[in-house]
């Protein structure tokens, strides 16, 4: 596997991360966020790869023929050291963590680049990531760290702040008609200490924009009623068939509200990824920020953020009634409140 296998999904960053090493510009620490942990996994290696290369192209491509390339084709690079949770308790051990540590601290075989990888990196418990920032904070010459999440928030913020953070998040959408329906500016609204009358506004209008939801569900489910019932059908089919397109209707709503859902959850996380120091053009959906005049918050309070979005979350799956829901969400930012 090779990083150009990844460029029709991600030409920017590919670009970006060969120019680097064609500049010997490439950092030594990187926290790669995403959402399938196998494909940070693939990626990660297919970059290792282009970063060990001891005799790349001019735009920084890996030659495939030297040592390193031939290594890392045949699964066997010496100098390429992972870590991950144990199987059973789902936790980076602290003996792995302290073996990886040691590994990294020793010299590299010569030419050749020292790679550590850690798969799941916030599986380390807080005693892990306070070991590892040694390594972190002094990473020996010639060393890359590939820190790999699907759950950034879960990292001590001082792990999150060593590393360039880098977005592969996929889940690019479209969220055109949710702009138009001014969910972002919504979101936008909400800003620390504002109060809690800008909050419940801005969960107003976000509520709003889920009764619109559930009324085009009605009607793209009745629209799409493929049969009328006989004329002589009787009273018990004729509930049946309304039961039925009740349920049809729910399913639709619920398919449209998760849609906001996820774009309100992309939202943070993508504010909370370009506050620990991402690219922002290198987001999946950097749009729904445009023209938007955006409050500033450190990493922490987006992350703080973000925690309250996934509670949010948890809650509308739990049947919490949604308006509710989006009280609290609205007024825990604005507001900075605990509920
Ligand atoms: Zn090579």
């Amino acid at each position: 596997m090779s990083l150009s296998d990844f460029d029709a999904t991600f030409p920017n960053l590919c670009k970006h991360l060969r120019q680097a090493k064609a500049k010997g510009r490439t950092g030594q620490a990187y926290l790669l966020v995403g959402d399938d942990i196998d494909f940070l996994e693939r990626f990660a290696l297919a970059w290792a790869k282009t970063a060990a290369c001891q005799a790349p192209a001019s735009d920084g491509t890996e030659c495939g023929k030297c040592n390193c390339c031939k290594h890392f084709s045949s699964n066997s690079y010496p100098e390429l050291f992972i870590v991950r949770p144990q199987s059973k308790s789902r936790v980076i051990l602290a003996d792995d963590m302290h073996t990886f540590d040691h590994a990294m601290g020793l010299s590299s075989t010569p030419g050749y680049l020292k790679v550590g990888v850690l798969v799941e990196a916030e599986r380390m418990n807080d005693a892990s990531q306070n070991a590892f920032l040694k390594t972190l904070e002094e990473p020996p010459p010639g060393t890359l760290l590939l820190l790999l999440t699907v759950n950034p928030r879960m990292l001590l913020p001082t792990i999150k702040s060593r590393c360039q953070v880098i977005s592969l998040l996929r889940n690019a959408q479209d969220y055109t008609s949710l702009a138009k329906g001014g969910l972002f500016k919504a979101l936008a609204m909400l800003r620390r200490q504002s109060g809690a009358s800008n909050g419940l506004a801005a969960a107003a209008a976000i509520a709003e924009l889920l009764a619109q939801c559930e009324r085009a569900s009605a009607e793209a489910v009745k629209a799409a009623k493929s049969s009328t019932p006989p004329a002589d059908a009787d009273s018990r089919i004729l509930k049946q068939l309304a039961d039925e397109q009740a349920a049809r209707i729910a399913a639709e709503y619920v398919r449209q509200r998760n849609i906001i859902i996820a774009a309100i959850h992309a939202w943070f996380l993508q504010r909370m990824l370009i506050a620990s120091g991402a690219d922002q053009s290198l987001l999946p959906n950097p749009e729904m920020y445009e023209g938007l005049e955006l409050p500033t918050v450190s990493a922490d309070e987006a992350s703080q953020d973000l925690q309250y979005m996934e509670e949010f979350s948890r809650s509308i799956n739990a049947n919490v009634d949604v308006k509710l829901a989006l009280d609290v969400l609205c007024l825990q930012i604005s507001e900075k409140i605990t509920i």
